[in-house]
């Protein structure tokens, strides 16, 4: 078998990554590797159980004041793939979202597996 790009862990940066990267180039191949016994592990317990996907502050230049470590590298990302784009994506790729009154965004179903099934299953159907 062979594939043109290989994605080293099954972790959110990994499946994200290979998913948006599936959509852009359809057909390309790509093999993700995980050391680990399951993929998207740290999803699962992340945000509590509940995975908090981002947050409400839409605004990449009061956002970056929450990185005080990361102020000046983290504005030109969150401008070309911030909140507004995260909560997007996710919404059109069937995920529910609720912003809690401190900002925070969860899955309206209050669970990371809602998060993992999308992965997987944008995954499998980029892969198809
Ligand atoms: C308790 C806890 C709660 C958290 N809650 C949140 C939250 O609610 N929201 C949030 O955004 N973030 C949260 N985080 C941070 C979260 O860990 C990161 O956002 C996210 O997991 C980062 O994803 P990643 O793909 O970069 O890294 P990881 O999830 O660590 O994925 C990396 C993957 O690569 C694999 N790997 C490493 N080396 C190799 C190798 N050589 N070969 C094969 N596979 C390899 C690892 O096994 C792992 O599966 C939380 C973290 C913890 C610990």
């Amino acid at each position: 078998m062979h594939y043109q790009v290989v994605v080293i862990g099954g972790g959110a940066a990994g499946f994200f990554g290979a998913i948006v990267l599936a959509e852009a180039l359809p057909g390309i191949r790509i093999l993700i590797l995980e050391q680990g016994k399951n993929v998207l592990e740290k999803v699962r317990i992340s945000g509590g159980g509940r995975c908090n996907v981002t947050n409400g502050c839409e605004d990449p230049s009061e956002l970056v004041n929450f990185y005080p470590r990361g102020q000046k590298e983290l504005l030109g990302p969150f401008y070309h793939f911030g909140p507004s784009q995260m909560k997007a994506w996710l919404t059109s790729h069937g995920v529910q979202l609720k912003e809690e009154d401190d900002g925070r965004v969860f899955p309206a179903s209050n669970t990371s597996e809602t998060i993992i099934d999308c992965f997987r299953y944008c995954k499998n159907m980029a892969s198809t």
